[in-house]
């Protein structure tokens, strides 16, 4: 029997999102200062992390796939690109395809 449950996309809560942006703040200056440390190769990574951070710090905000773990119901975040994610509580593997997560049993 298999089990499946949808997968569904939403926006972070304000906070996640809060602390989300100022991680990639933090983290993306410190990479930028210690780049610039590089001469001309290391000048032009730190502008190119420059970019990515202000897209990341003052872009739109992202959309992010979540689902329930179609056997304990836990929420699950679905990172891109991935197939299948062993649940955290319930060992279960979950398979992932466009739009369900899928568990054979
Ligand atoms: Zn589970």
């Amino acid at each position: 029997m298999e089990r499946v449950s949808e997968i569904r996309l939403v926006k972070r809560s304000f906070w996640d999102e809060l602390s989300y942006r100022s991680n990639w703040f933090i983290f993306g200056l410190i990479a930028c200062i210690l780049l610039a440390f590089i001469p001309i190769v290391g000048w032009f990574m730190a502008a190119g992390v420059l970019v990515v951070l202000l897209w990341k710090t003052f872009g739109l905000r992202e959309k992010q796939k979540v689902g329930d773990c179609p056997v304990c119901t836990q929420t699950l975040l679905i990172e891109p690109k991935v197939e299948g994610i062993d649940c955290p509580v319930c060992q279960s593997y979950v398979e992932i395809t466009d739009n369900k997560l899928i568990v054979e049993s």
